[in-house]
């Protein structure tokens, strides 16, 4: 192979003193004393449709980081004709040349870029320093780097010969564009939804969310930096419909990269059913959705509390509970409670929140009103409920920004609605069973939310272990044993879940990067 066998990045540290903390400081300054204006960008021309919208700091919403520019159905319409009319030159470009193009954008992000993409994220998408650089740093040029290698793997692979004939394998992109639907909540989420079938010869369309638009931006200058032809990538900040109804009903979709809501992941399958006729080719859907991913102690966890607590906390409460792989609901044996809720409170109280560029702090706010609404209705109904109390936390401020403290709740059912329903803030359910019921309970974790995205057991005994595996088998499409649920890593855990949770075509993996190619079989007989 040419392309070297990638390594995962290494994470900095941003210690004090360090060059990466000061270098971000610089960057953090900057975009806070600015105010960028954020255009569609359609064949590589930046568009100002004037219909705006703002970016703001979620810990503090009276401060406008970014305008974005709204693009509309006529952008759309101008988005696919800028991409359908350099498809053919993308498709056929040498794949060395592509890989260069995107193992470019690698070193740069790795370099220059790193500090820009990390304060973005930071102010822009509420996350703190640690939470952003192992996200728009690490796994972003992890994402390139170990996609362009499993492509390069995809495109070696050749059917047998047998002397009578030529057999080969024609790995074209597919035949049309690719739609890429990005949520806020990872950078490198985005950049892998729209760089993904890139890399495989598609061109896209790249709606971001308008909350992530400022990373979204910085995403596309290290791309165009990198030598990424114009109208290969092309970027549609705006409301979802507006601009996702004319995308869906083109003839030309050809497939949907989409991580987001189950809802909306919905409404844009039911769109394509309504369009099946009008479209040249079955588009490829390829889907990550919500969570409601769990913790499950066995009573021979006991020597490991503190790794338990540990990973309740971190995977709970670590950007604010914003990953669908957040652990939010968590299932402990009687025999360990007495032990661990002290633990899980002193933890939680320790815990720091406020302004992400204060480097003490391990939460920030949560991403916005709506959010902040829902998760306020969520700690309302646990106050009010009988079977509900409040074991830490319970307290949120809007006042400056979007604040709510790390919270946990204990519930009488294991099947309350706080134990099925995705939040999707830092608020953890929690229901404690009698030992003897652990078979029980992991048949109700494995029933009572429609997710499956990821999960954690922790046990010592290796039965306990078997026995997790084997009832929570189609429960978590990411599953791991005493460890929190969240922090995947390209390359070495494939990413994504089933049921509600999407279609599990593993981001980071060879398996997602084969879904943006339609592979032609040629066969010559002689
Ligand atoms: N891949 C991330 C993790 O393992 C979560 C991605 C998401 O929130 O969609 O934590």
């Amino acid at each position: 192979t040419r392309v070297p066998p990638p390594k995962n990045e290494p994470v900095l540290s941003y210690a004090p003193g360090t060059t990466e903390r000061r270098e971000v400081q610089a960057e953090l300054k900057r975009m806070a004393g600015e105010q960028i204006d954020i255009p569609v960008i359609i064949g590589g021309k930046h568009i100002r449709t004037g219909k705006t919208d703002t970016v703001r700091m979620p810990h503090n919403h009276q401060h406008v980081l970014a305008t974005l520019h709204e693009a509309d159905a006529s952008h759309a319409e101008q988005a696919i004709q800028a991409a359908l009319a350099v498809k053919d030159d993308w498709a056929r470009m040498p794949f060395q040349s592509r890989a260069a193009i995107f193992l470019r954008a690698a070193e740069l992000l790795a370099s220059r870029y790193r500090p820009i993409l990390n304060a973005a994220t930071m102010l822009g998408q509420g996350k703190t320093a640690h939470q952003a650089e192992i996200d728009a740093a690490c796994e972003a040029i992890d994402f390139i780097r170990f996609n362009v290698h499993f492509a390069e793997q995809i495109l070696g692979w050749q059917p047998e010969a047998a002397y009578q004939t030529w057999n080969m394998t024609d790995y074209r992109p597919l035949d049309g564009f690719v739609f890429a639907v990005a949520p806020f909540n990872f950078t490198a989420i985005a950049l892998n939804l729209a760089t993904a079938p890139a890399i495989m010869g598609n061109v896209v369309l790249f709606k971001p969310s308008s909350t992530a638009a400022l990373s979204a931006w910085y995403i596309m200058e290290l791309l165009r930096e990198a030598g990424l032809p114009d109208g290969v990538i092309n970027m549609l900040p705006g409301d979802g419909p507006t601009v996702g109804n004319p995308v869906l009903a083109s003839p030309h979709l050809g497939g949907i990269h989409f991580t987001g809501s189950t809802p909306t992941f919905n409404a844009m399958w039911r769109t394509v059913g309504e369009n099946i006729s009008r479209y040249k080719q079955y588009p490829r859907i390829v889907g990550e959705t919500g969570g409601k991913d769990f913790i499950v102690a066995h009573p021979s966890a006991a020597d490991d509390l503190e790794a338990l607590a540990v990973a309740i906390v971190r995977g709970g409460f670590e950007y604010q509970g914003q990953k669908c792989s957040a652990a939010s609901r968590v299932f402990i044996p009687e025999s360990l409670w007495p032990k661990l809720k002290p633990r899980l409170q002193a933890l939680i109280s320790e815990i720091r929140m406020g302004d992400v560029s204060d480097f003490r702090n391990f939460m920030g706010a949560v991403i916005d009103e709506k959010s902040f609404k829902k998760v306020s209705s969520y700690i309302d109904l646990a106050k009010s409920d009988s079977g509900a109390s409040i074991v830490a936390g319970g307290d949120v401020d809007r006042k400056q920004g979007w604040f709510v403290k790390p919270t946990l709740v204990q519930l009488d059912s294991p099947t309350h609605r706080i134990l099925r329903e995705e939040i999707f803030a830092p608020l953890v359910g929690l229901h404690v069973y009698p030992d003897a019921k652990y078979e029980e309970t992991l048949r109700e974790v494995d029933q009572a939310a429609s997710y499956a995205l990821t999960g954690a057991v922790f046990a010592r005994d290796r039965k306990a272990i078997d026995t997790a595996l084997r009832e929570l088998r189609h429960a978590a499409g990411n599953f791991y044993i005493n460890d929190k649920p969240t922090g995947a890593v390209v390359g070495q855990q494939p990413f994504g879940g089933g049921r509600a949770s999407g279609t599990n075509d593993k981001a980071g993996s060879a398996l997602n990067l084969v879904r943006w190619t339609s592979p032609r079989t040629i066969k010559e007989t002689f």
